[in-house]
């Protein structure tokens, strides 16, 4: 009868001990995949106007179509939390230099938890907003010349030039979407337009002092890994969307780029998803009007909102991953 009774309370013990394993694995299950804070950054800002057009800077229209972004996706999505790096034109965080603001916009993405970082630039190329104008050669005339050769005197054909100053439109145009390349040796990412090169408007800045992750260092490769692993994947796939959107709008989409140099240094400084989208070139006549129009924003914003929606539905079914 003991041991009965012995064996009885063993096996409810175990029971027990199942059932309690059980639902404390229920509770650590992580919360379901979605976009609860997202963090919009306008590119530059006051003492940094970003680039110039013929009558905008990047950090006005950067910040206006930011401010309206955030704007539709509050009405949408009451209940997503959305930071920004700068409401007003001043540099992010009223810092003293790009660099100290972008460790800034860095630092507040990380501070906030954020789920999602989208910075918003406009792009720029050629010498001069709008255009500019070129010397070029127009016409050859030959004339005879004597010349001295070894001590003789001897005649050959010359020629003058006449030259005219062509205007030279600055045509570069249409939107991309930057991605961090983390690692340009891994082969996740090499399927990514690795061998476009753009026409170097990139945002290289020469002065900047931030420091790109050195592979060579553990501490910097373990996060780099991580980034690959987390983030990588569904930054891609926002990027996609985005520019995608831009298409269906009828934009010159010039795609997703992965690139890892300081003009998008912000972008791996933040442990979430990260998408820098070019909205346009300011530089381009057309398009600076474009950028600065109430259509313009209002069609930017909605394609944006487009694909925020999308990613966060893909998310939340847990499609990202196999979206690929
Ligand atoms: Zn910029």
């Amino acid at each position: 009868m003991k041991r009965t009774l012995l064996i009885i309370a063993v096996f409810s013990f175990c029971i027990l001990l199942v059932s309690f394993s059980h639902r404390n694995n229920n509770a650590v299950h992580p919360p379901r995949a979605t976009v609860r804070t997202l963090v919009i950054d306008a590119g530059h800002g006051g003492i940094d106007p970003g680039a110039k057009g013929l009558f905008s800077t990047e950090a006005e229209v950067s910040l206006a179509v930011a401010l309206k972004f955030g704007k539709v996706l509050e009405k949408e999505f009451p209940d997503l939390k959305i930071v920004y790096t700068r409401t007003e034109d001043v540099i992010a965080g009223n810092k003293r230099n790009k660099d100290d603001a972008n460790r800034y916009r860095a630092d507040l993405a990380n501070a906030s938890g954020g789920d999602l970082f989208i910075a918003i630039h406009c792009n720029s190329a050629g010498r001069r907003p709008g255009g500019w104008y070129e010397k070029v050669v127009t016409g050859k005339t030959p004339y005879k010349k004597t010349v001295k050769k070894k001590g003789k005197k001897t005649t050959v054909t010359a020629y003058r030039y006449t030259y005219a100053n062509v205007w030279r439109e600055n045509t570069a145009h249409g939107t991309e979407t930057y991605i961090w390349a983390v690692n340009k040796n891994d082969i996740k990412i090499n399927s990514v337009n690795k061998n476009e090169e753009s026409y170097g408007e990139m945002e290289t800045d020469s002065t900047s002092t931030l420091v790109l992750p050195d592979p060579s260092d553990p501490v910097e490769k373990a996060r780099m890994l991580i980034y690959a692993q987390q983030y990588f994947r569904k930054s891609l796939n926002l990027a996609d969307l985005i520019e995608k959107e831009f298409v269906e709008t009828g934009r010159v989409s010039r795609g997703v780029k992965q690139r890892n140099h300081t003009g998008i240094w912000v972008l791996q400084a933040t442990g979430m998803p990260s998408v820098l989208v070019e909205i346009g070139f300011i530089s381009n006549k057309e398009e600076e009007e474009y950028i600065n129009s109430e259509r313009g924003q209002t069609e930017i914003v909605e394609d944006m909102v487009n694909a925020f929606r999308a990613y966060k539905q893909k998310l939340e079914s847990k499609t990202v991953e196999a979206a690929r």
